[in-house]
């Protein structure tokens, strides 16, 4: 068992390293990004998950914080 500090730029299941490409995954919890799933770990609960989270977040209005990850605004309210 490791006793590492969770690494924000690993797939949160098996610590693959995320390397800016390929489909992963944003976990959010209450709208912050605690995690990233690599394609391999997502399962279709996750990807519909995922789906849904680009339909209702603005990426465009979001940003990235200091170790890279991306966050995202609400799309209410944006009137489009
Ligand atoms: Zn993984």
């Amino acid at each position: 068992m490791s006793t590492r500090p969770k690494d924000p730029t690993r797939c949160s299941r098996c610590s693959k390293k995320y390397r800016g490409r390929g489909d992963w995954n944003s976990t959010y919890k209450q709208g912050i990004c605690i995690g990233l799933l690599c394609p391999a770990c997502q399962t279709p609960e996750e990807n519909a998950e995922a789906a849904i989270n680009e339909a209702t977040l603005d990426y465009g209005r979001g940003g990235f914080d200091a170790f890279g990850r991306q966050y995202a605004r609400s799309k209410e309210g944006t009137g489009r």
